[in-house]
């Protein structure tokens, strides 16, 4: 692997051959996610591809000539020209692959792929889930000289990652922007000494025999298991819904409420995300509509206070989507009275869906025993029905899924390991 500064860009990298470039800074988690794996794949395949590496804030004119405005970005080169994925985040291992291999004949593929060990560590405890739950787990489990891996799919933080602002996670006098508080607790976590496997692909989870196969070919063991992989957004299952995901529809206000700038947005839900979301989204709409099937909302009374008072708010109640269509800009939504059965048409630029949340299990489904919802069950100790495996967050069966709980049950699941650990 090569570290070079733009001046050796032209012969390093536009000179012919086959290149990939890692573009990094410092101060950056995605950029310490990627650094290992570049690192792998560079003995896997550094005889047929070049790997180069640059500062990004020291090569600033250059990145900037090249549309590069986020670290890490990971471009790929043959004979001078780009080629394939332009990567940037949380950067997957299988993304990288998957470019490399396009560079390169099918039988030379072949060859690489016959030379990847097969990988195994040992830990203590295995977390699943790098949210508020899975890392408070990870901080605890650290100061007690507890060896844990902790492994997320994306880079850590969960859901806090992509909410606008938190206004009641204690010790913060002004509301704290959501990603800031992910930084926060992620780095505590990390510099406590857990190891993070960020950005990977979980290929298996089995549950019994306590391993996690990861990239599909580290293997990481452990005594215990602690679930933490949270909660993803319901879908409402109405036609045109799938489809028009990232193209009009959309499940994360801080993501996409930008490109609404004085536009028409509708927002289907009436609980506490729902209504605060929507004032979110009101700061940049011209007008917020809000869908909500029931005639009451669902939010806290300070935040349903807060929304009647906006101007831009208008609520439509006992009504619930139907259809969505999208006909040029326009967002065409089917509605239907719920009370009444009368059908009507609503018209926006976009739309925001808050309905609730379903829990991630799908990779340990079968196993555990689960409330109707599939929530994962426990004692107050965390432990599931499985001997050694515990659940902690929004995963759990419980009523309140908040940032505070998330973080007690981490808190809890930890202790009650570390005590079971000592007495092994
Ligand atoms: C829009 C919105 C606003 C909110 N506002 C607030 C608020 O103001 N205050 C408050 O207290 N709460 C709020 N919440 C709720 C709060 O975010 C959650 O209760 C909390 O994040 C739960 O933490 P968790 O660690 O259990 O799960 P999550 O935050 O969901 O984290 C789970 C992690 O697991 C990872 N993961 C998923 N599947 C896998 C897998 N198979 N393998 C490995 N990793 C996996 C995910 O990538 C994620 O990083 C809000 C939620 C939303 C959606």
């Amino acid at each position: 692997m090569k570290e070079i500064t733009h001046k050796e860009f032209e012969q390093e990298v536009l000179n012919g051959g086959k290149v990939v470039v890692d573009f990094y800074s410092t101060e950056c988690p995605p950029c310490e996610a990627l650094a290992p794996k570049f690192e792998n794949l560079d003995k896997l395949y550094g005889k047929d591809v070049k790997f180069v590496k640059i500062f990004r804030q020291e090569n600033r004119d250059l990145a900037e000539s090249l549309d590069i405005h986020g670290s890490p970005t990971v471009i790929f080169y043959e004979n001078g020209r780009l080629v394939g994925d332009r990567l940037t985040g949380g950067i997957k291992r299988s993304e990288l692959i998957k470019n490399l291999n396009a560079l390169l004949p099918e039988e030379r593929v072949k060859e690489i792929t016959t030379k990847i060990k097969p990988k195994v560590s040992e830990y203590d405890v295995v977390i699943l889930g790098g949210g508020p739950a899975g890392l408070t787990a990870g901080l605890y489990l650290c100061q007690a000289r507890v060896k844990a891996a902790l492994i997320d799919v994306q880079l850590p933080g969960g859901q806090i990652s992509s909410t606008h602002k938190i206004s009641n996670y204690p010790g913060f006098v002004e509301p704290q922007p959501g990603y800031m508080l992910a930084h926060f607790m992620s780095e505590q976590t990390k510099i406590c000494g857990t190891k993070y496997k960020v950005a990977v692909d979980v290929a298996k989870v089995d549950l019994k025999n306590k391993y996690v196969v990861i990239d599909e070919y580290e293997t990481i063991h452990a005594k215990k298991i602690i679930l933490a992989t949270g909660a993803s957004p319901r879908y409402l299952n109405v036609p045109g819904e799938r489809e028009l995901k990232g193209n009009g529809i959309s499940y994360c206000a801080t993501c996409d409420a930008k490109y609404f700038v004085e536009r028409d947005v509708i927002v289907v839900g009436g609980g506490n995300t729902a209504i605060e979301e929507a004032d979110f989204i009101a700061k940049f709409a011209r007008k917020v509509t809000i869908i909500h099937q029931f005639d009451k909302l669902q939010a806290n009374k300070q935040a349903q206070e807060k929304a009647f008072a906006n101007p831009k708010i208008e609520f439509v109640f006992d009504t619930e989507p139907r259809r969505f269509e999208k006909n040029g800009n326009k967002i065409f939504v089917d509605t239907e009275n719920i009370k009444t059965g009368e059908k009507g048409q609503l018209v926006a630029d976009g739309v925001f869906i808050f309905v609730g949340m379903k829990p991630n299990t799908e990779l340990f489904e079968g196993d555990l025993e689960t409330d109707q919802w599939g929530y994962i069950k426990t004692n107050e100790d965390m432990l599931t029905n499985l001997d050694g495996v515990y659940a902690v967050g929004d995963i759990r069966s419980k009523k309140y899924r908040q940032i505070t709980t998330a973080v007690a049950d981490g808190t809890i699941a930890a202790i009650s390991v570390t005590r079971e650990l000592d007495t092994y």
